[in-house]
């Protein structure tokens, strides 16, 4: 038995109505319309282990309620397992992958949308912080800039205050200059008319 949930007749899984697992006095399982179809004159030979039993109808072959919940059981695994894979009902996701999310620049969290792998979206996120970084980059050099060229400003009024000095410097130094003359030749006056 491959697949218990299978009549091994005709090879389809056991239903509620046309295929209802029955089991005959030998233990063997079958579902109702291939016990009708193997079933002549009031006979069936079980197609397992060929042991003849009596056939006047269906009731002779109790329904296997075992058989039945256990198919019940294994659909819904199915269904399950197939609503994973394509990517439907989170129930069977793991809790991890729900999590998986990348920071944006506010600090904010955003959710990979469905249908986008993981790879695709880390790979997206690296794209964001580099992107981001080059952009604080270029900030930081603007802002160098701007500072440069505010101390340069200031440079350019210092030798300004500086010449102005210097040219009052020179001013100061022509009037001591003629009065150091001017001093000379009163002395010099003096000496002479003396
Ligand atoms: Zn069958
Ligand atoms: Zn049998």
């Amino acid at each position: 038995m491959d697949n218990p949930e299978e009549c091994s007749v005709c090879c389809i899984t056991y239903d509620e109505s046309e295929r209802r697992p029955r089991t005959l006095p030998c233990g063997h399982t079958f579902c109702s319309s291939c016990i009708l179809q193997l079933t002549t004159a009031n006979q069936l030979t079980c197609p397992d282990c060929r042991a003849s039993h009596p056939a006047t109808s269906l009731d002779n072959f109790p329904v296997s309620y075992a058989m039945e919940a256990f198919v019940k059981k294994f659909k819904n695994v199915q269904l399950a397992q197939t609503a994973g894979a394509a990517g439907g009902k989170p129930s069977v996701k793991p809790a991890a992958e729900k999590q998986m999310s990348v920071k944006t620049r506010g600090g904010t969290t955003q959710e990979r949308p469905s249908g986008m792998s993981k790879k695709l979206w880390s790979l997206l996120g690296e794209q964001k912080n580099s992107m981001r970084s080059q952009v604080t980059g270029s900030q930081n050099t603007q802002s160098q800039l701007d500072q440069y060229v505010t101390w340069l400003t200031d440079q350019n009024e210092q030798n300004h205050q500086l010449l102005k000095k210097v040219e009052e410097f020179t001013h100061n130094m022509g009037t001591f200059e003629k009065l150091i003359k001017e001093e000379v030749a009163r002395v010099v006056a003096m000496n002479t008319g003396g």
